[in-house]
């Protein structure tokens, strides 16, 4: 299903990073690297001459996976089960009935249609505030415009000829608070992103076009990390929001919302998560913590 197993590769570039990465040990299975290895055990290809890290904590049993794939994957079991999809179509409104819901819907077709239903989920990402709001409900969720990077085909430039795993920099750094990317298995592209230092200067920011400070860091980081990347072009540039600050996973509401920058990687788990509270069986202890009424868990537990 297109799922592949990388490494993750946290670089220190402080005593307090460190210290941070040295202490994730406790939980996941990885280890330290001098920076004297990391041609050794990062790629062949890594910059000797930089000096801007100590050590990078490289943390085993991560995974990548082409989201196109993977959802095409959910839809087809969806649809297995009896569920009907519908392509470019438009939530116009939701309301309250008697029985439960009223989702009017415009179609492909051009046509204006009612769906009635008892369950509403309500799973509309960074617009899923304004359809709570029609319900009555506030989220009080909000858009960061977050940006990404992808290059062309490129060998594989990672340990063992393998793909280059996925690299973090978390320095505060030119406006930006980490700068990460890796290589597709599948296609030797490399993806890249960078998160805003400060979401607050990001909120609802247009998505049509990205900004120069993203691009600029982008080129400095991994021409830095490998300088032969200075000689390769992007194939493509884009935006989209990640819709903080919180979870919000309550069928009780309706609401599985509030994904923000882990989505796609931990979407799967909370809406089986949903499911099961909604079918009334048993959900971990946190999971009461991400309800509407509950404090959330704060960005750093998935760090
Ligand atoms: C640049 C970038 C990089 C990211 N990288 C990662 C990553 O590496 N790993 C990871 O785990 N996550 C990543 N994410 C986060 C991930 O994409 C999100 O957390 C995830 O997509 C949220 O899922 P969702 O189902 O809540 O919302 P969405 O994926 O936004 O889905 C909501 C859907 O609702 C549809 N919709 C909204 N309003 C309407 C309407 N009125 N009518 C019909 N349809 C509507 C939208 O079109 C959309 O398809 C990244 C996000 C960005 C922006």
């Amino acid at each position: 299903m297109g799922y592949y197993p990388i490494r993750y590769v946290g670089f220190a570039h402080d005593e307090a990073t460190y210290k941070s990465l040295e202490a994730s040990l406790g939980w996941s299975d990885g280890y330290m690297v001098d920076r004297k290895d990391f041609q050794k055990e990062i790629s062949p290809y890594f910059n000797p001459n930089l000096d801007t890290y100590s050590a990078a904590c490289v943390t085993n049993n991560c995974w990548q996976a082409t989201p196109g794939k993977v959802i095409d994957y959910i839809r087809h079991l969806a649809c297995e089960k009896g569920g009907v999809l519908l392509e470019d179509c438009r939530l116009v409104e939701v309301q309250r009935t008697a029985k439960g819901f009223m989702a009017l819907v415009y179609t492909h077709d051009k046509e204006f249609v009612e769906y009635h239903c008892e369950h509403f989920v309500n799973s509309l990402g960074y617009q899923a505030a304004k359809f709570a709001k029609q319900l009555g409900i506030e989220t009080g969720l909000y858009p960061i415009k977050h940006q990404a990077f992808i290059t062309g085909r490129l060998p594989m430039m990672g340990k063992d000829g393998e793909c280059l795993d996925m690299l973090i920099d978390r320095r505060q750094y030119k406006g930006f608070s980490a700068v990460y990317g890796q290589q597709f298995k599948e296609t030797g592209q490399i993806i890249g992103c960078a998160s805003p230092g400060v979401d607050a200067a990001e909120a609802g920011k247009n998505l049509k076009f990205n900004a120069q400070n993203f691009l600029e860091i982008c080129s400095e980081m991994f021409r830095e990390w490998i300088p032969q990347l200075g000689a390769v072009s992007f194939q493509a540039f884009w935006a989209g929001y990640y819709t903080e600050p919180r979870y919000i996973i309550d069928p009780g509401h309706g609401l599985l919302v509030g994904l923000q920058g882990h989505g796609f990687m931990l979407g799967q788990y909370l809406a089986k998560m949903y499911v099961d509270r909604y079918m009334g069986r048993p959900v971990p202890d946190y999971a009461d913590r991400l309800l509407l009424s509950g404090d959330g868990l704060c960005e750093n537990a998935f760090k």
